[in-house]
């Protein structure tokens, strides 16, 4: 049964899970509050995992990892947010940012970032989304000129993750081509105490320890080996970080149905309001909570799917099913948080529940890092073969 064991994960695997779960329900949602309504981090179980090394399951072991796939990372993903501490910085730190330096980086880079990334000691924050650009990449105008040996950045980027707690930021941006005078996609490793480097806070209505950031980019000089890998690469390496992003995006968004489901699922349990049976009993919400689980368990299994090709070194084949397994789970993200304040009546909305809070937040799995109408687009016009409409 070759095809049935493609669909069961590793032994390893569900082992990593079971003691992600564990180490983070020790933590669970009260300490994510706790920490969210001190403006702090949640830096006792960020480094507790590092320790233990889930932080790194997805880097080489030659630089401290784990040796794993993306597949590992979105497993210790989804636990976190199952348990109900999930945090912006792991899509962004080990997934994104140490998937392009472990894939492109020079052997420096490599050598210089990888082993912090693997062990938690330092974060990286990825800047690719600008204020006049969205979700139109191709319109980034932050730009590196070459001056002698150094570089020159200048722009501005939005809704940047985890500034405070990163000691470098990976920059999307443009160099000149200085034969053609064309602009390419690069990447910089900016550290945030480079002078001209500047971030300021967005205030959110998202309860959470990640907080988001405005960057200010002025004349900020790098040195040459700021520029990741191969300068012609620029666009690949980009794309390289898409698919590790969306399928840790979509185990973040399964993770966080997972746990408004559990709440939903023991509080319908438990309270009685009618004869002597619980209100789980009622059809009118015993079926939505069901939908939410089939729902659910399809995001998990298109996830799991991806990974399997992404981790397989099927770049192409992993876009479609990330984009799916994306938006499936941010979906149910919603749906799920939406029927468990309704399940909790009015406790549903009581701060002592904390479902209020995650309305907002689970809204956040609609929009990044790649919105539902642009999944939309992409399947619409790769997978269907319709024209373009922007
Ligand atoms: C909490 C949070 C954390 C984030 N973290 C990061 C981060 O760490 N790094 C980073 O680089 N970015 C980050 N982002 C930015 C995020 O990736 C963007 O918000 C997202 O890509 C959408 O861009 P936008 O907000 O500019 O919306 P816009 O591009 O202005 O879009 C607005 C609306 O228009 C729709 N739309 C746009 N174009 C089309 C089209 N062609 N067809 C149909 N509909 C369309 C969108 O789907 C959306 O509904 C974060 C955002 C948030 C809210």
């Amino acid at each position: 049964m070759t095809g049935a064991m493609t669909f069961d994960e590793p032994a390893e695997r569900v082992e990593l899970r079971a003691a992600v779960a564990a180490l983070a329900s020790r933590y669970g949602p009260e300490y994510t509050r706790a920490k969210a309504a001190e403006g702090a981090y949640m830096s006792e179980l960020w480094k507790e995992a590092g320790e233990l090394g889930y932080l790194g399951v997805n880097i080489p072991e030659e630089y401290g990892g784990g040796g794993g796939g993306i597949g590992d990372l979105a497993a210790v993903m989804e636990e976190f947010g199952a348990a109900g501490c999930p945090t912006l910085m792991m899509v962004v730190s080990p997934a994104i940012c140490g998937t392009v330096l472990s894939r492109f980086g020079t052997p420096e880079q490599r050598r210089s970032r990888l082993p912090g990334l693997a062990s938690g000691e330092t974060i990286m924050a990825f800047a690719i989304t600008e204020p006049d650009a969205g979700s139109n990449s191709h319109r980034i105008t932050t730009t590196a000129r070459r001056d002698g040996d150094e570089w020159v950045l200048n722009g501005r980027k939005t809704f940047i993750s985890g500034v405070d707690v990163a000691d470098a930021v990976l920059v999307v941006g443009r160099v000149e081509d200085s034969d053609t005078g064309r602009l390419s996609a690069a990447l910089f490793i900016v550290p945030t105490e480079t002078p001209g480097f500047e971030a300021r806070r967005i205030e959110m209505d998202i309860v959470s320890p990640d907080h988001q950031f405005q960057l200010f980019m002025d004349d900020v000089r790098l040195p040459a080996d700021a520029l990741v890998g191969d300068p012609d690469a620029g666009l690949r390496q980009l794309f390289a970080g898409l698919n590790p992003e969306r399928i840790m995006a979509a185990a973040f968004s399964t993770g966080f149905a997972r746990h408004a489901l559990d709440q939903a699922v023991s509080y319908a349990k438990e309270r009685v309001v009618w004869r002597d049976r619980p209100i789980g009993a009622h059809q009118g919400l015993a079926h939505p909570l069901a939908q939410i689980k089939i729902e659910m368990e399809q995001a998990r299994l298109m996830t799991h799917y991806a990974a399997l090709r992404y981790d397989a070194g099927d770049d192409a084949g992993a876009g479609e099913a990330a984009n799916m397994a994306k938006y499936a789970a941010a979906e149910v993200c919603v749906r799920s948080v939406d029927q468990a304040v309704q399940t909790l009546g009015g406790n549903g909305l009581a701060s002592e529940y904390g479902l209020g809070a995650m309305i907002a937040a689970s809204r956040l799995a609609r929009i990044a890092p790649v919105s539902r109408e642009m999944i939309l687009n992409y399947v619409a016009q790769q997978s269907l073969g319709l024209p373009k409409s922007y």
